[in-house]
Protein backbone atom coordinates (compact mmCIF):
# COMPACT_ATOMS: atom_id res chain seq x y z
CA UNK A 1 0.00 0.00 0.00
CA UNK A 2 1.52 3.91 -0.73
CA UNK A 3 2.08 6.45 1.68
CA UNK A 4 -0.67 8.31 2.57
CA UNK A 5 -0.66 12.00 2.22
CA UNK A 6 -0.12 13.66 5.75
CA UNK A 7 0.92 10.33 7.24
CA UNK A 8 -0.82 7.30 9.03
CA UNK A 9 -1.19 7.20 12.80
CA UNK A 10 -2.97 5.14 15.47
CA UNK A 11 -5.23 6.90 18.40
CA UNK A 12 -5.95 4.71 21.53
CA UNK A 13 -8.33 5.74 24.24
CA UNK A 14 -8.35 5.25 27.60
CA UNK A 15 -11.40 6.90 29.17
CA UNK A 16 -11.02 6.35 32.88
CA UNK A 17 -9.42 9.34 34.92
CA UNK A 18 -8.99 9.29 39.23
CA UNK A 19 -11.07 12.27 39.07
CA UNK A 20 -12.76 14.46 36.48
CA UNK A 21 -11.59 17.85 36.15
CA UNK A 22 -14.27 20.94 36.37
CA UNK A 23 -13.09 21.98 32.74
CA UNK A 24 -13.27 18.95 30.71
CA UNK A 25 -15.63 17.71 28.18
CA UNK A 26 -13.92 14.64 27.07
CA UNK A 27 -15.03 11.18 27.04
CA UNK A 28 -14.07 10.02 30.43
CA UNK A 29 -14.86 8.42 33.09
CA UNK A 30 -14.17 8.38 37.42
CA UNK A 31 -12.29 5.00 37.88
CA UNK A 32 -13.68 3.82 40.89
CA UNK A 33 -10.67 1.23 41.00
CA UNK A 34 -13.01 -1.67 39.05
CA UNK A 35 -11.33 -3.88 36.66
CA UNK A 36 -10.88 -2.54 33.12
CA UNK A 37 -9.41 -5.95 31.89
CA UNK A 38 -12.05 -6.44 29.85
CA UNK A 39 -11.87 -2.96 28.13
CA UNK A 40 -8.93 -3.78 27.46
CA UNK A 41 -9.10 -6.82 25.56
CA UNK A 42 -11.60 -5.05 23.78
CA UNK A 43 -8.94 -2.03 22.48
CA UNK A 44 -6.78 -4.99 21.77
CA UNK A 45 -9.40 -6.95 19.52
CA UNK A 46 -10.36 -3.57 17.92
CA UNK A 47 -6.54 -2.71 16.91
CA UNK A 48 -7.20 -5.92 14.77
CA UNK A 49 -10.10 -5.56 13.49
CA UNK A 50 -9.90 -2.29 11.93
CA UNK A 51 -6.19 -3.52 10.72
CA UNK A 52 -8.18 -6.02 8.88
CA UNK A 53 -10.64 -3.47 7.36
CA UNK A 54 -8.19 -1.50 6.14
CA UNK A 55 -5.23 -3.78 5.32
CA UNK A 56 -2.46 -3.53 7.42
CA UNK A 57 -0.47 -0.39 7.37
CA UNK A 58 3.02 1.08 9.16
CA UNK A 59 2.25 3.54 11.57
CA UNK A 60 4.42 6.99 12.37
CA UNK A 61 3.03 7.26 15.52
CA UNK A 62 0.69 5.19 18.32
CA UNK A 63 -0.92 7.75 21.15
CA UNK A 64 -2.06 6.40 23.66
CA UNK A 65 -4.26 9.71 24.96
CA UNK A 66 -7.40 9.87 27.06
CA UNK A 67 -8.63 10.08 29.75
CA UNK A 68 -5.52 9.45 32.05
CA UNK A 69 -4.29 6.36 30.52
CA UNK A 70 -1.23 6.66 32.99
CA UNK A 71 -3.72 4.70 35.34
CA UNK A 72 -2.80 1.54 33.80
CA UNK A 73 -0.23 -0.55 34.71
CA UNK A 74 3.65 -0.25 32.27
CA UNK A 75 2.56 -4.23 31.41
CA UNK A 76 -0.42 -3.14 29.92
CA UNK A 77 0.78 -0.27 28.06
CA UNK A 78 3.16 -2.77 26.66
CA UNK A 79 0.67 -4.63 25.40
CA UNK A 80 -1.20 -2.06 23.97
CA UNK A 81 1.58 -1.18 22.05
CA UNK A 82 2.34 -5.17 20.75
CA UNK A 83 -0.95 -5.16 20.00
CA UNK A 84 -0.38 -2.02 17.48
CA UNK A 85 2.69 -3.46 16.24
CA UNK A 86 0.96 -6.73 15.62
CA UNK A 87 -2.10 -5.89 13.81
CA UNK A 88 -1.29 -2.46 11.97
CA UNK A 89 2.63 -2.72 11.74
CA UNK A 90 4.59 0.53 13.47
CA UNK A 91 7.11 2.24 12.11
CA UNK A 92 10.67 1.11 13.30
CA UNK A 93 11.22 4.73 14.76
CA UNK A 94 7.37 5.17 15.63
CA UNK A 95 6.89 7.96 18.26
CA UNK A 96 4.82 6.22 20.96
CA UNK A 97 3.04 8.77 22.86
CA UNK A 98 1.48 7.94 26.42
CA UNK A 99 -0.61 10.92 28.54
CA UNK A 100 0.22 10.87 31.59
CA UNK A 101 -0.66 12.60 35.06
CA UNK A 102 1.99 13.88 37.29
CA UNK A 103 0.56 11.26 40.29
CA UNK A 104 1.59 8.75 37.65
CA UNK A 105 4.87 9.75 38.06
CA UNK A 106 6.55 6.80 39.56
CA UNK A 107 5.62 4.40 36.78
CA UNK A 108 7.23 6.42 34.11
CA UNK A 109 10.63 4.36 33.87
CA UNK A 110 8.39 1.46 33.32
CA UNK A 111 6.54 3.06 30.83
CA UNK A 112 9.50 4.09 28.93
CA UNK A 113 10.99 -0.05 29.32
CA UNK A 114 7.45 -0.50 27.74
CA UNK A 115 8.53 0.94 24.72
CA UNK A 116 6.85 4.68 25.31
CA UNK A 117 9.16 7.24 23.65
CA UNK A 118 7.64 10.49 24.39
CA UNK A 119 5.52 11.45 27.53
CA UNK A 120 2.46 13.85 27.45
CA UNK A 121 2.30 15.36 31.22
CA UNK A 122 -0.71 17.20 32.49
CA UNK A 123 0.85 19.61 34.23
CA UNK A 124 -1.98 22.44 33.49
CA UNK A 125 -0.28 24.73 35.81
CA UNK A 126 2.49 25.99 37.51
CA UNK A 127 1.17 27.80 40.38
CA UNK A 128 -0.69 26.37 43.45
CA UNK A 129 -3.84 28.57 42.88
CA UNK A 130 -3.97 27.36 39.39
CA UNK A 131 -3.96 23.40 40.21
CA UNK A 132 -6.89 24.50 42.74
CA UNK A 133 -9.03 26.12 40.53
CA UNK A 134 -8.35 23.34 37.32
CA UNK A 135 -9.17 20.97 40.11
CA UNK A 136 -6.28 19.04 39.11
CA UNK A 137 -5.05 17.01 42.21
CA UNK A 138 -1.00 16.78 42.02
CA UNK A 139 1.16 20.04 43.21
CA UNK A 140 3.55 21.93 41.87
CA UNK A 141 6.08 20.61 42.69
CA UNK A 142 4.61 16.91 42.08
CA UNK A 143 4.50 18.54 38.38
CA UNK A 144 8.35 19.43 38.37
CA UNK A 145 9.02 16.34 39.73
CA UNK A 146 7.35 14.42 36.85
CA UNK A 147 9.17 16.63 34.48
CA UNK A 148 12.58 15.33 35.95
CA UNK A 149 11.68 12.22 36.01
CA UNK A 150 9.99 11.91 32.32
CA UNK A 151 12.70 13.50 31.03
CA UNK A 152 15.43 10.68 32.80
CA UNK A 153 14.31 8.10 30.97
CA UNK A 154 15.67 9.49 28.17
CA UNK A 155 12.48 9.80 26.00
CA UNK A 156 11.01 12.93 24.83
CA UNK A 157 9.04 15.60 26.78
CA UNK A 158 5.56 17.53 26.60
CA UNK A 159 3.89 19.39 29.08
CA UNK A 160 0.57 20.73 28.62
CA UNK A 161 -0.48 24.06 30.44
CA UNK A 162 -3.76 26.34 30.44
CA UNK A 163 -3.78 29.87 30.57
CA UNK A 164 -6.39 32.75 30.73
CA UNK A 165 -7.36 30.71 34.22
CA UNK A 166 -9.96 33.08 35.78
CA UNK A 167 -7.87 35.63 38.66
CA UNK A 168 -4.77 34.67 36.76
CA UNK A 169 -2.79 38.23 36.15
CA UNK A 170 -0.82 38.93 32.83
CA UNK A 171 2.18 39.32 35.33
CA UNK A 172 1.37 35.89 36.46
CA UNK A 173 1.26 34.23 33.18
CA UNK A 174 4.54 35.74 31.98
CA UNK A 175 6.40 34.32 34.89
CA UNK A 176 4.79 30.98 35.02
CA UNK A 177 5.22 30.18 31.22
CA UNK A 178 9.02 31.58 31.53
CA UNK A 179 9.25 28.84 34.20
CA UNK A 180 7.77 26.53 32.09
CA UNK A 181 10.98 27.74 28.93
CA UNK A 182 13.26 26.98 31.57
CA UNK A 183 12.44 23.54 32.32
CA UNK A 184 14.69 22.13 29.84
CA UNK A 185 12.25 20.30 28.04
CA UNK A 186 11.23 20.68 24.10
CA UNK A 187 7.90 20.99 23.29
CA UNK A 188 5.24 22.67 25.26
CA UNK A 189 0.94 22.77 24.46
CA UNK A 190 -0.39 25.87 25.64
CA UNK A 191 -4.19 26.08 25.74
CA UNK A 192 -6.21 29.11 26.67
CA UNK A 193 -9.09 28.18 29.40
CA UNK A 194 -12.47 27.70 26.98
CA UNK A 195 -15.46 26.87 29.06
CA UNK A 196 -17.18 24.12 27.64
CA UNK A 197 -20.56 23.67 27.54
CA UNK A 198 -22.12 20.84 30.56
CA UNK A 199 -19.52 21.33 32.14
CA UNK A 200 -18.79 22.90 36.24
CA UNK A 201 -17.15 25.35 34.90
CA UNK A 202 -20.05 26.23 32.74
CA UNK A 203 -22.47 26.27 35.27
CA UNK A 204 -19.92 28.81 37.31
CA UNK A 205 -19.45 30.92 34.77
CA UNK A 206 -23.65 30.88 34.26
CA UNK A 207 -23.99 31.64 37.83
CA UNK A 208 -21.71 34.18 38.07
CA UNK A 209 -18.85 32.44 40.22
CA UNK A 210 -16.17 32.53 37.45
CA UNK A 211 -15.24 35.00 34.90
CA UNK A 212 -14.82 33.56 30.91
CA UNK A 213 -11.71 34.96 29.38
CA UNK A 214 -12.53 37.41 26.99
CA UNK A 215 -12.14 37.68 23.46
CA UNK A 216 -9.72 40.99 24.02
CA UNK A 217 -7.79 39.51 26.86
CA UNK A 218 -7.64 36.14 25.28
CA UNK A 219 -6.19 37.79 22.02
CA UNK A 220 -3.68 40.13 24.63
CA UNK A 221 -2.47 36.66 26.23
CA UNK A 222 -1.85 34.60 23.19
CA UNK A 223 0.16 37.58 21.76
CA UNK A 224 2.52 37.45 25.15
CA UNK A 225 2.47 33.89 24.68
CA UNK A 226 4.23 33.61 21.38
CA UNK A 227 6.35 36.42 22.22
CA UNK A 228 8.06 34.86 25.32
CA UNK A 229 8.00 31.15 23.10
CA UNK A 230 9.82 32.95 19.99
CA UNK A 231 12.51 34.83 22.06
CA UNK A 232 12.93 31.64 24.18
CA UNK A 233 13.35 29.39 21.01
CA UNK A 234 9.77 27.73 20.96
CA UNK A 235 7.81 28.74 17.84
CA UNK A 236 4.78 27.65 17.26
CA UNK A 237 4.50 25.19 14.87
CA UNK A 238 0.36 24.81 15.62
CA UNK A 239 -1.48 27.34 17.00
CA UNK A 240 -1.31 25.98 20.46
CA UNK A 241 2.18 23.96 19.67
CA UNK A 242 5.48 24.87 20.32
CA UNK A 243 8.73 23.41 19.46
CA UNK A 244 12.24 23.34 20.18
CA UNK A 245 12.62 21.91 17.01
CA UNK A 246 11.53 20.32 14.01
CA UNK A 247 12.24 16.97 15.44
CA UNK A 248 10.73 18.00 18.68
CA UNK A 249 6.96 18.69 17.17
CA UNK A 250 4.46 15.75 17.72
CA UNK A 251 4.57 13.42 14.88
CA UNK A 252 0.95 12.07 15.58
CA UNK A 253 -0.94 15.13 16.05
CA UNK A 254 0.62 17.22 12.63
CA UNK A 255 -1.07 13.33 11.25
CA UNK A 256 -4.19 15.29 12.16
CA UNK A 257 -3.65 18.78 11.26
CA UNK A 258 -2.24 17.34 7.75
CA UNK A 259 -5.26 15.60 7.43
CA UNK A 260 -3.32 12.03 7.24
CA UNK A 261 -5.04 8.82 7.86
CA UNK A 262 -5.60 7.69 11.52
CA UNK A 263 -7.50 4.47 13.58
CA UNK A 264 -9.30 5.83 16.32
CA UNK A 265 -9.36 2.66 18.79
CA UNK A 266 -11.33 2.81 21.96
CA UNK A 267 -14.35 4.07 23.53
CA UNK A 268 -15.52 7.52 21.61
CA UNK A 269 -12.32 7.61 19.66
CA UNK A 270 -12.82 9.00 16.09
CA UNK A 271 -10.83 8.16 13.37
CA UNK A 272 -10.53 8.96 9.55
CA UNK A 273 -9.69 6.10 7.43
CA UNK A 274 -8.85 5.32 3.48
CA UNK A 275 -11.35 3.06 2.51
CA UNK A 276 -12.00 1.47 -0.96
CA UNK A 277 -10.78 4.80 -1.98
CA UNK A 278 -12.54 7.30 -0.21
CA UNK A 279 -12.09 9.11 2.77
CA UNK A 280 -14.52 7.54 6.01
CA UNK A 281 -14.67 9.05 9.33
CA UNK A 282 -15.67 6.40 11.92
CA UNK A 283 -16.52 7.31 15.40
CA UNK A 284 -16.42 4.55 18.35
CA UNK A 285 -19.29 3.78 21.10
CA UNK A 286 -18.60 6.14 23.83
CA UNK A 287 -19.76 4.48 26.73
CA UNK A 288 -16.83 1.17 27.53
CA UNK A 289 -19.46 -1.51 27.59
CA UNK A 290 -21.47 -0.50 24.45
CA UNK A 291 -17.56 -0.08 22.61
CA UNK A 292 -16.84 -3.76 24.22
CA UNK A 293 -20.15 -5.13 23.05
CA UNK A 294 -19.41 -3.89 19.56
CA UNK A 295 -16.34 -5.00 19.18
CA UNK A 296 -17.35 -8.70 20.23
CA UNK A 297 -20.40 -8.83 18.32
CA UNK A 298 -18.88 -7.24 15.15
CA UNK A 299 -15.05 -6.85 15.27
CA UNK A 300 -15.13 -3.52 15.54
CA UNK A 301 -15.94 -0.84 18.00
CA UNK A 302 -17.76 1.75 15.48
CA UNK A 303 -20.90 3.31 16.24
CA UNK A 304 -21.23 5.08 13.05
CA UNK A 305 -19.16 5.53 10.04
CA UNK A 306 -19.56 8.18 7.30
CA UNK A 307 -18.05 8.73 3.68
CA UNK A 308 -16.50 11.98 3.29
CA UNK A 309 -17.78 13.95 0.26
CA UNK A 310 -14.65 16.29 -1.72
CA UNK A 311 -15.96 19.47 0.27
CA UNK A 312 -15.93 17.74 3.44
CA UNK A 313 -12.63 16.48 3.14
CA UNK A 314 -11.77 20.10 2.11
CA UNK A 315 -13.06 21.88 4.80
CA UNK A 316 -11.07 19.65 7.20
CA UNK A 317 -8.24 20.21 5.14
CA UNK A 318 -8.71 23.66 5.52
CA UNK A 319 -9.70 24.00 9.43
CA UNK A 320 -7.03 21.62 10.13
CA UNK A 321 -4.20 23.17 8.14
CA UNK A 322 -4.63 26.63 8.66
CA UNK A 323 -3.69 25.93 12.36
CA UNK A 324 0.04 25.39 11.11
CA UNK A 325 2.77 27.48 10.49
CA UNK A 326 3.43 25.73 7.07
CA UNK A 327 -0.15 26.43 6.22
CA UNK A 328 -2.63 24.23 4.28
CA UNK A 329 -0.79 22.22 0.88
CA UNK A 330 -2.70 24.24 -2.05
CA UNK A 331 -2.45 22.02 -4.28
CA UNK A 332 -4.23 19.38 -2.55
CA UNK A 333 -7.26 21.69 -1.44
CA UNK A 334 -7.57 22.71 -5.21
CA UNK A 335 -7.76 19.02 -6.18
CA UNK A 336 -10.41 18.64 -3.93
CA UNK A 337 -12.70 21.26 -4.09
CA UNK A 338 -11.04 24.33 -6.36
CA UNK A 339 -9.24 25.85 -3.48
CA UNK A 340 -10.47 28.72 -1.10
CA UNK A 341 -13.06 31.42 -2.12
CA UNK A 342 -10.70 34.07 -4.52
CA UNK A 343 -12.54 37.30 -3.39
CA UNK A 344 -12.34 36.44 0.31
CA UNK A 345 -8.44 34.71 -0.02
CA UNK A 346 -7.69 38.34 -1.86
CA UNK A 347 -9.07 40.48 1.06
CA UNK A 348 -7.55 38.23 4.08
CA UNK A 349 -4.10 38.79 2.11
CA UNK A 350 -4.70 42.31 1.63
CA UNK A 351 -5.74 42.66 5.58
CA UNK A 352 -2.50 41.05 5.89
CA UNK A 353 -4.30 37.68 7.82
CA UNK A 354 -3.11 35.10 5.16
CA UNK A 355 -0.16 34.61 2.70
CA UNK A 356 -0.78 32.50 -0.47
CA UNK A 357 2.13 30.59 -2.25
CA UNK A 358 2.39 28.55 -5.14
CA UNK A 359 2.79 25.69 -2.42
CA UNK A 360 0.69 26.67 0.67
CA UNK A 361 -1.71 29.03 1.91
CA UNK A 362 -1.09 29.94 5.93
CA UNK A 363 -1.96 32.69 8.11
CA UNK A 364 -0.12 35.57 9.40
CA UNK A 365 0.78 35.94 13.10
CA UNK A 366 -2.11 38.19 13.19
CA UNK A 367 -4.49 35.53 11.76
CA UNK A 368 -3.27 32.93 13.64
CA UNK A 369 -6.14 34.04 16.76
CA UNK A 370 -8.41 34.07 14.37
CA UNK A 371 -7.73 30.55 12.57
CA UNK A 372 -11.53 29.19 12.84
CA UNK A 373 -13.12 32.42 11.26
CA UNK A 374 -10.81 32.69 8.56
CA UNK A 375 -11.27 29.16 7.86
CA UNK A 376 -15.02 29.28 7.38
CA UNK A 377 -14.54 32.75 5.19
CA UNK A 378 -12.09 30.51 2.84
CA UNK A 379 -14.31 27.73 2.59
CA UNK A 380 -17.39 30.05 1.86
S1 LIG B 1 -7.34 14.24 33.78
FE1 LIG B 1 -7.51 15.07 31.68
S2 LIG B 1 -8.97 13.74 30.62
FE2 LIG B 1 -9.19 13.34 32.84
S3 LIG B 1 -10.85 14.67 33.49
FE3 LIG B 1 -8.95 15.80 33.84
S4 LIG B 1 -8.64 16.98 31.95
FE4 LIG B 1 -10.17 15.40 31.49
Amino acid sequence: MGEVVGGFGIYVHWPYCSAICPYCDFNVRRDRGGDHGDLLDAIVADLSGQANRIGTRGARSLFIGGGTPSLLQPRDVARLIAAARAAVGLDEDAEISLECNPEDRARFADFHAAGVTRFSLGLQALRAPGLLLLGRRHSVREGLEAVERAAATGARVSIDLIYGRDGQSTEDWRGELSEALALGIEHLSLYQLTIEAGTPFARAVARGRMHALDAERGADLYALTQELCEAAGFPGYEISNHARHDAAQSRHNLVYWRSGDWIGVGPGAHGRITLDGGRTATCAYADPQAFARAVAERGVGWERTEALDQAAIAAELALMGLRLREGVDRRRWAALSGGPNAAQLAQLIADGFVIATEDAIRLTPAGRPLADRIAAALLA
